[in-house]
């Protein structure tokens, strides 16, 4: 847990309280938090996490400032996040799940947080996934954020993906991908692609271009 500025989607450059949850479902290539994952199978709690009760947490954020609370992984859903998120509604935060979309959440969860950040998968990860997010109807806000490494061959991926779902487009936003060592060109050939051929917003992760592979920051 750590408090900062959130770096990216709709609510880039806003204070925010991150609690980062261990473990995830999927592998992909170009992930930029491998510690939350790789080895899960034998990690060790205590080492590679801790495990703590909603009360617990809730205590520990209590000391930062910001009204927000990120939550993110790994694939946070993977969590029983359910009763943390209701009582951090109950004292009055407003809640951010970032999510890679694999995991429908329940109802209760969906009517509870506020912002949903969902980051779809395409073969640029390394493997294809069959998505349905037909769910994404019933939350009160949510943006999808596509990183992409390669502009030409991702972008027509991602219209496919969006038309094929029939997604609005002023609910994409774009970003390169945060593992390339040479950050800003990349940021600056997806902008510069975005420009010319299409109308989708492309953001950078504001973290990674001010503090680079930096943890908890
Ligand atoms: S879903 Fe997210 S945390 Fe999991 S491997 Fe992919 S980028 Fe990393």
């Amino acid at each position: 847990m750590f408090e900062s500025i959130q770096g990216e989607g709709n609510v880039i450059g806003r204070p925010s309280i991150f609690v980062r949850m261990y473990g995830c479902n999927l592998t992909c290539s170009w992930c930029d938090t491998k510690y939350s994952w790789v080895g899960q199978e034998r990690a060790k709690e205590g080492i590679d996490y801790a495990r703590m009760s909603s009360k617990q947490i809730l205590q520990e954020i209590s000391e930062f400032d910001a009204s927000l609370v990120t939550i993110t992984g790994g694939e946070p859903l993977l969590q029983p996040v359910e009763h943390l998120i209701k009582s951090l509604v109950n004292a009055g935060y407003e809640v951010l799940i970032e999510t890679n979309g694999t995991i429908k959440p329940s109802k209760e969860l969906r009517k509870l947080v506020s912002i949903w950040s969902v980051s779809p998968k395409t073969s640029n990860a390394g493997f294809s996934i069959k998505y349905n997010l037909e769910w994404l109807q019933n939350v009160r806000d949510y943006y999808l954020k596509f990183v992409v490494v390669n502009p030409r061959e991702d972008v027509k991926e991602i219209l496919s993906f969006l038309q094929q779902r029939n997604i609005d487009h002023s609910k994409v936003i774009l970003q390169p991908d945060g593992t390339n060592e040479d950050y800003v060109n990349a940021l600056r050939d997806l902008m510069d692609f975005a420009k010319e051929e299409l109308q989708l917003r492309v953001l950078p992760q504001l973290h990674r271009l001010v503090w680079g592979h930096k943890r908890a920051i």
